[in-house]
């Protein structure tokens, strides 16, 4: 109505909430080295929730560094990196950066999923233990949650009948897929892929890209490094460019696979394509 401006729920409003959530993960200037070689130089990059970002790039860019600053693996020399608008591995202190304590760090890494181009499946552990365990480690669940639960992610990857198998048991397109149930399993607030299909022999890349999709188109905020240009066509809400160490575009597939700017995208494009 017209009566004042105390009304609720005005059109501006509902518009203006999803803009002031937090991106899902922003990477704030980021610069690594290693002795004198440059690794990441002013990479920025932000990651909203439910969105979907593949990267890409030729071998040694640093695509694998730029997911390990993220996962805290790695600690950047400038810039830093926040979670659902908290500071990886710092905080503000009157205004000044703090490193987190050892115990805080593995709280928040709890919070990002992990997939691996090699799959790090614990091969002593059955399929349903491997999914079980890094609920009932941080305390997040009892051994009987977390088993229901990995029955159910099992599922969801299509694997319910190999619970009680081992690793080796299973092939490589299997064993990706448990891993990503694995890291569904700490409900995190986003999950990396690293390469995720490099490791397998082409016939089984389709089932574990089927699973991504499938997370993608359930809202899950993806990040996700790989060389299948026509899973970022399809998949990616934005495909990030990268080359020795930098950003080099970022856009809308169309934008960055069809109509590239730069010289270097246009040129490993046309190598993978
Ligand atoms: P990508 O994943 O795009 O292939 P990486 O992030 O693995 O690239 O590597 C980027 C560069 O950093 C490469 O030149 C690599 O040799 C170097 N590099 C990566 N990790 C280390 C490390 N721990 N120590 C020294 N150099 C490294
Ligand atoms: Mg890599």
């Amino acid at each position: 109505g017209t009566t004042g401006a105390s009304g609720t729920g005005t059109a501006a409003e509902i518009v203006k909430t999803p803009a002031t959530r937090p991106a899902a993960v922003e990477v704030h200037d980021v610069h690594k080295w290693y002795g004198s070689q440059r690794v990441l130089e002013a990479v920025a990059l932000t990651v909203r929730p439910g969105e979907v970002a593949v990267v890409l790039g030729p071998s040694g860019s640093g695509k694998s560094t730029l997911l390990r600053v993220i996962n805290h693996l790695e600690k950047p020399e400038i810039g830093h990196v926040s979670l659902n608008g908290e500071l990886i591995g710092v905080r503000r202190h009157r205004g000044r950066l703090k490193e987190l304590s050892e115990r805080a760090i593995l709280a928040q890494r709890s919070r990002i999923g992990f997939v691996f181009q090699n799959f790090n499946l614990f091969p002593h552990l059955t399929v349903l233990d491997n999914v079980a365990a890094a609920p009932v480690a941080t305390g997040k669940l009892t051994g009987a949650e977390a088993r229901e639960q990995a029955r159910g992610l099992l599922a969801r990857v299509g694997l319910a009948d190999k619970a009680a198998a081992y690793p080796r048991q299973l092939s490589g397109g299997q064993q990706q897929r448990v891993a990503i149930a694995r890291a569904l399993a700490l409900r995190p607030g986003v999950i990396l892929f690293d390469e995720p299909t490099s490791a397998l022999d082409p016939e089984l890349v389709g089932e574990v890209l089927a699973v991504i999709k499938d997370l993608a188109g359930s809202g899950t905020t993806l990040l996700v490094v790989t060389h299948e240009i026509g899973f970022a066509r399809e998949v990616a809400d934005r495909v990030v460019f990268m080359d020795a160490g930098r950003i080099v575009e970022q856009g809308p597939p169309e934008q960055v696979l069809d109509h590239p700017r730069h010289e270097r995208t246009r040129d490993f494009l046309s190598k993978v394509l």
